[in-house]
């Protein structure tokens, strides 16, 4: 039997088929419980009133109470508009629609007492109401009873048919005042007493109806807790089904590659790398398959990991790969494993889109009859005829890149799923790794190795362009090289190319050959191009790298000790945080210049004053969010599959928190779900699953 609120929007008095269909396409609502869910985003105090004469076109929202004294269309047929005149006794304020007139003049007549609620602005010289919400004088007075109106967020084309915040006001009211209503308890007992907070019809009521401050914001609290206690569940639940369902490979050793590999290291592992081997070690041994996404800021020392997690693989007779995005970076690895690898007789291998024929084959079928232990590789790792003899594990670096169906591929290339190892350098606030990360297991490094000298990061405007000339001539002078970013903003590839051009050419202007050698890269040169200057100036030929964002990931030179960043404004924290990243590798004190013009939005401000103040990635991308917003952190696509509607990641910390404690409690003592008391919460989940559909699948 369907639960009353899961009854389609249609069915509700004042809805009907055509209605209907437009809020399930401009607002998702298609039930009773969307509608519900649909939580006002702000709360107007009813009681307050304006007088015309103390209106200004930068109040924020008005409400006025006063008689309609004319009304009166204007304009072609296509661009007409309506006016409606209201005197409130001080003064005449123009209301005024550009849409759904038809409509709004069943609302409007002259010698009606109305109250008009809306944001004023100034149009053709007359502070003026565009679009506002028109209330009936009485049906206002009656109101009154409850002080605290909501207001919905709402589209044009709902309003154009009635639906504006008022009008889903009343299409709530109808809701929460039938008789049928009801709205089953989905938290138990005990944990609503332990937390204190409002029953689950009580708080729907509330926030649609509120009737007091207090009790306003404990049944707020009590949705979000609900909203986001039912997510964590629903994760942690999908993370244990994982690891009950596939088997993994067991790696019952610790053998002779990784021992000597290890009392042959040349330092100690920081305490952090120690943490997250043991965690490693006991997923390895678990007989589950491993699916740990290890997160550390760069430089922290992942590659390492990785590596060691490698051996333990080889050392119980399996092989391993690691994937990266760009061929570069495929190299990159490759080069210091096999370093690292010098005195371990452990075989290595790259494969790329670049590797030839004949030692394409030779990899292959070193692969197939197991002499090969390492493969590094681009997404050519994937293609069908790379065979392994026994994949064992494998380690996908800078996760962000590489989407789920790719994932699923590097699965298959075995009998029991190989484990997997996720690395990325981009820190995401613990909140956001909560949720975005809640069904992974999910490892950090938080501290550097020691000795590292942190970048010295300094700020400057167009106006000290000398200055920093001067500081570039320097450096060079003492053999560092130097990057220059320019950021590429897509709306505009020509004019992007264009900055960057015009930046390559005073540049060698004002470092000229033959004392000095300056190499470009950029996105629309070919890879074989990119690929012979990025080499070059590795080897040192050049000292100057004027470059697009593409270098942004995992560039290792370790002379180039300078990064210039131009147009820094323009550039994301979390992608200034990245490029800064790309220096700071090598023993000499490093710098980030981040040049920018004089005029700053307050964001921007924020952002290189935070560059300029911190080196910690975690605590720059807690600023990121805060300023950003979750859900673009997340993107969009992510984000709205976890359907999270009330809460905010940012704000609701301290309740996600406890949401996640108290979820990861119930599956302790529980894992099931099967205790009578706790089959409420495994319907719950059940109905998460139909809803989310595909997206659970693959969690
Ligand atoms: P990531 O992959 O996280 O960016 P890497 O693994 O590339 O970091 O490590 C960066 C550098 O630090 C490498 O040169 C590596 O050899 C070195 N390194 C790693 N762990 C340690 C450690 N515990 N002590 C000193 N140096 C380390
Ligand atoms: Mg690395």
């Amino acid at each position: 039997m369907r639960a009353f609120i899961d009854t389609p929007i249609e069915y509700l008095k004042g809805v009907g088929p055509k209605r209907g269909e437009m809020l399930r396409a401009e607002l998702g609502i298609s039930t009773f419980r969307d509608l519900l869910l649909h939580i006002p985003f702000r709360y107007v105090d009813r009681s307050r009133l304006y007088s015309v004469r103390d209106v200004a076109d930068d109040t924020a929202f008005i409400q006025v109470r006063g008689k309609i004294t004319d009304v009166l269309t204007s304009g072609p047929p296509r661009q007409q508009r309506l006016i409606a005149l209201l005197n409130d006794g001080s003064g005449t304020l123009e209301l005024i629609w550009f849409k759904g007139i038809r409509w709004v003049l069943t609302q409007v007549r002259p010698g009606l007492e109305v109250v008009a609620f809306g944001k004023p602005t100034i149009f053709k010289g007359r502070i003026n109401l565009p679009h506002p919400e028109i209330t009936p004088a009485e049906e206002f007075d009656a109101s009154l009873s409850t002080p605290f109106q909501a207001v919905y967020n709402t589209t044009e084309k709902l309003k154009a048919r009635g639906l504006d915040s008022r009008g889903l006001s009343k299409l709530l009211r109808t809701l929460l005042g039938m008789p049928e209503f009801e709205v089953a308890e989905n938290l138990g007992p005990d944990l609503m007493h332990s937390l204190r907070l409002p029953g689950r019809a009580e708080a729907l009521k509330e926030v649609h109806q509120p009737g007091h401050p207090d009790r306003l914001k404990r049944a707020e609290a009590r949705l979000k807790f609900e909203e986001l206690f039912f997510l964590q569940l629903w994760l942690l639940k999908h993370k244990h089904l994982r690891k009950e369902k596939s088997r993994g490979i067991v790696f019952p050793k610790v053998g002779e590659h990784f021992n000597a590999f290890y009392s042959a290291l040349p330092f100690p592992l920081t305490a952090a790398q120690k943490n997250v081997m043991r965690e490693i070690r006991k997923d390895l041994g678990s007989g589950k398959q491993m699916n740990r996404l290890l997160q550390g800021d760069v430089g922290s020392g992942k590659t390492l990991v990785a590596l060691m997690s490698m051996l333990i693989a080889i050392d119980n007779g399996c092989q391993a790969c690691i994937m990266a995005p760009t061929e570069i970076l495929a190299g990159q690895h490759f080069n210091t494993l096999r370093q690292f690898l010098q005195e371990i007789p452990v075989n290595i291998g790259l494969l790329t889109g670049s590797t030839r024929q004949a030692e394409r084959r030779k990899l292959h079928s070193a692969l197939e009859d197991g002499s090969l232990h390492i493969l590094v590789g681009t997404h050519a790792l994937l293609e069908d005829n790379v065979k392994f003899r026994q994949l064992g594990l494998v380690v996908i670096d800078e996760q962000h890149r590489f989407g789920v169906e790719q994932r699923a591929r590097l699965w298959e290339k075995g009998d029991t799923p190989p484990h997997i190892l996720v690395m990325t350098a981009t820190p995401i606030p613990r909140t956001l790794a909560m949720t975005l990360y809640g069904h992974l297991d999910y490892s950090v490094i938080d501290e550097l190795p020691p000795g590292r000298k942190p970048v010295k990061t300094l700020y400057y405007t167009d106006r000290d362009r000398l200055k920093v000339f001067h500081f570039m001539r320097q450096q060079i002078a003492q053999g560092r090289q130097i990057y220059i970013v320019y950021p590429l903003i897509q709306e505009s590839e020509a004019l992007d190319l264009k900055d960057l051009m015009d930046g390559y050419e005073s540049i060698v202007r004002e470092f000229p050959a033959p004392e000095f050698a300056v190499s470009i890269v950029h996105g629309r040169m070919k890879p074989a191009d990119k690929d012979y200057e990025m080499l070059r100036f590795k080897q040192g030929e050049t000292q100057i790298m004027v470059a697009t964002t593409v270098i942004e990931v995992g560039v290792d030179i370790p002379n180039a000790s300078v990064m210039v960043i131009e147009n820094a404004e323009r550039f994301g924290l979390s992608q200034l945080h990245q490029l800064r990243g790309r220096v700071g590798r090598g023993a000499d004190q490093s710098y980030c210049l981040l040049m920018s013009s004089l005029k700053l939005t307050t964001e921007a401000r924020t952002r290189l004053k935070t560059m300029v103040e911190s080196t910690d990635g975690f605590l720059i991308a807690d600023v990121d969010m805060r300023l950003r917003g979750p859900g673009d952190m997340m993107g969009t696509r992510q984000s709205g599959n976890l359907d999270i509607r009330i809460a905010d990641l940012v704000k609701d910390e301290k309740i996600l928190t406890r949401a996640r404690e108290e979820a990861i409690r119930l599956l302790d003592s529980d894992p099931g779900l099967e205790k009578p008391e706790n089959l409420r919460y495994q319907w719950e989940l059940q109905d998460r699953d139909k809803r989310a559909g595909v997206w659970s699948r693959i969690l």
